[in-house]
């Protein structure tokens, strides 16, 4: 389903107070935000987020979740776990998974499929290096990566879960990539979905700040945004999820 919507990705930022209070402000200031909000914590912060947002609507979840059920799998964890927190959204192949943990896109399709499996929204990350971009491969890049998630889990459902186009040369830099820019990748991703495309949700990450937020959110395929440093202050995080007309 098409929805206007904002989620933090709090990568492994936090500790117990300071995420007290953050979380409080969301709270306080959030919960009639014009959009979907989220936050994706670290896994062992879930059930934090659970007890301080619990009854508002502001969803939480996780930044990964393993492509398996349960086993014999050390470190990892099952979606099914993430759900038992109550929560919502699942990141699944963040451009940091796929190139630290050298995640392929289709283990990043497997992951999708679990975290639909366990009733969860994955969030699947899409996007292409600098190296790609120059040369010219920008969307031959972002359709091998859909493509593993349309050939699992079929456009309808993909559409139910959110897309973030995430050029990887944009995340944590300081560098967005121009609304055009981006309005061009998140078009292409919904042609790329046939008829399904038109009621997916495709958000754009990459150094969103407030000062930017809006004129990317107003691109016509851009249903908001997925976002990094700017989600660990409140007060970047805050006019971010209000930057819809
Ligand atoms: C991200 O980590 O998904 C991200 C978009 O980071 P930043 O906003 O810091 O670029």
């Amino acid at each position: 389903m098409r929805a206007r919507t904002v989620v933090g990705n709090w990568k492994m930022h936090g500790e117990l107070a300071s995420n007290a209070k953050l979380l409080g402000r969301l709270r306080e200031r959030l919960a009639d935000a014009p959009c979907r909000v989220g936050v994706c914590v670290p896994f062992p912060y879930l059930a934090q987020a659970r007890d301080l947002l619990d009854g508002c609507p502001i969803g939480w979840g996780a930044q990964d979740a393993s492509a398996h059920p349960r086993g014999a799998y050390t470190g990892e964890v099952s979606a099914a776990m993430v759900a038992e927190f109550g929560s919502r959204w699942v990141i699944v192949g963040h451009s940091e998974r796929r190139s630290l943990h050298a995640e392929t896109s289709d283990r990043v399709a497997a992951k999708a499929q679990a975290v639909m499996a366990a009733g969860l929204t994955p969030i699947v990350c899409v996007g292409e290096t600098l190296e790609e971009r120059e040369a010219g491969r920008t969307e031959a890049v972002v359709a091998e990566q859909l493509d593993a998630c349309l050939s699992r889990l079929g456009a309808p459902a993909l559409a139910e879960a959110v897309i973030a186009y995430e050029p990887v040369w944009a995340i944590g830099t300081g560098r967005t990539a121009s609304p055009g820019q981006a309005q061009a990748v998140h078009a292409f991703i919904r042609a790329r979905l046939g008829a399904a495309g038109a009621g997916a949700t495709v958000v754009y990450g990459g150094s969103v700040k407030p000062a930017n937020a809006r004129e990317l959110f107003a691109m016509p395929d851009i249903d908001g945004g997925l976002i990094g440093g700017a989600s660990l202050s409140i007060e970047e995080f805050e006019p971010i999820c209000r930057a819809f007309d």
